[in-house]
């Protein structure tokens, strides 16, 4: 089979011709979403956090078709790929937060993933019978959850700042234009500005070059500030710009770090949390949102042959929502 493989850090993904994997449950691919952590991961960013061998298959944003299954999933299921495997133990494996579990491994960065033509997956919990287009489906199983989860308890009237305007920031948007918020978009991309204004923020705001995101929002505060960036540069001025019992959520991963004076987080009361990914019930909240077309993923296609192609897209800014690619 055709797949693109990470042979070391820093380099292109090597399209080779590979033995088709045998264990486990095995699904032909239909769409794999190309997510940022694909670029981290491709640099090396990540290779003291995560350990990762390589060679390696990327590809962790997977819709698929079962062709070999098991008593839960039968042949011909389409199925979407959460891509944190657990222990099945521990309390986050019981509550489903696979993704906290301290034996985790996530398919597409420990375990071969779906930049392939077939993916084998270890266990069955980690898949969720779906119906719809596969290119629009597989952003889902990580941007589309992540929006999920980086939005819950967030409600009508809430006034909420996006730091960002990436693939996961656009899904949050539709899902937060869902429950009645007031969402404002900061970000540096004027295209990418233009399509979150098309659907649905109230207010876009494009930072200029050598300005703070302060001094572009002036007098505005929010209850809710979500930074899908995660930089030094968006996390220095967040933590000001909050409402009294204002809540800052870090999605993010550009590895900035935050600094908060005591004093800011005592008299306002202030919360900071970090979000990484969603539960696997995330995912099937999700997927109903999509289900009943509530939601709608922006993908562009590509071939799994074009892949480095989609990845220069993406390095360069060029992609709006998710690339999304397709064997072979
Ligand atoms: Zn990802
Ligand atoms: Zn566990």
């Amino acid at each position: 089979m055709l797949a693109a493989i990470l042979r070391s850090f820093g380099e292109e993904l090597s399209l080779e011709d590979v033995r088709e994997p045998s264990n486990g449950i095995i699904l032909k691919v239909l769409a794999t979403g190309l997510c940022h952590g694909d670029l981290h991961v491709m640099n090396g960013d990540w290779k003291y956090e995560i350990k990762i061998e390589l060679p390696k298959i990327l590809g962790h944003e997977i819709v698929g078709e079962v062709v070999k299954g098991n008593h839960n999933f039968k042949e011909g299921d389409k199925v979407l790929v959460y891509n944190s495997v657990g222990c099945g133990k521990c309390k986050y494996c019981v509550s489903r937060k696979y993704q906290y579990c301290e034996k985790v491994k996530i398919v597409g960065l420990n375990i071969d993933g779906g930049f392939a033509e077939y993916v084998s997956v270890p266990t069955d919990n980690i898949l969720l019978r779906v119906d719809g287009n596969p290119v629009e489906l597989a952003p889902l199983a990580d941007a589309g959850i992540t929006a999920y989860s980086s939005t819950k308890g967030i409600g009508e009237g809430d006034n909420v700042l996006i730091i960002g305007t990436g693939a996961v920031a656009l899904l949050a948007l539709q899902i937060l234009k869902l429950k009645g918020a007031r969402i404002t978009v900061i970000g540096h991309n004027k295209n990418k500005l233009g399509k979150a204004k098309e659907i649905g923020a109230d207010e876009v705001i494009d930072i200029q070059d050598g300005s703070t995101i302060a001094s572009e929002i002036k007098e505005s505060k929010f209850d809710y500030i979500i930074d899908y960036v995660g930089s030094d540069y968006t996390l220095s001025d967040s933590m000001w710009l909050l409402n009294r019992e204002g809540e800052l959520r870090i999605v993010g991963e550009f590895g900035g770090t935050l600094t908060v004076p005591e004093q800011l987080l005592v008299l306002k009361g202030l919360k900071v949390r970090g979000i990484l990914y969603g539960s696997f019930d995330d995912l099937i909240s999700v997927y109903k949102l999509y289900n009943e077309g509530k939601i709608r993923p922006i993908v562009n296609t590509y071939r799994l042959r074009d892949i480095n192609k989609s990845i220069k897209g993406l390095r360069e800014g060029k992609m709006i929502g998710r690339a999304v690619i397709v064997p072979p």
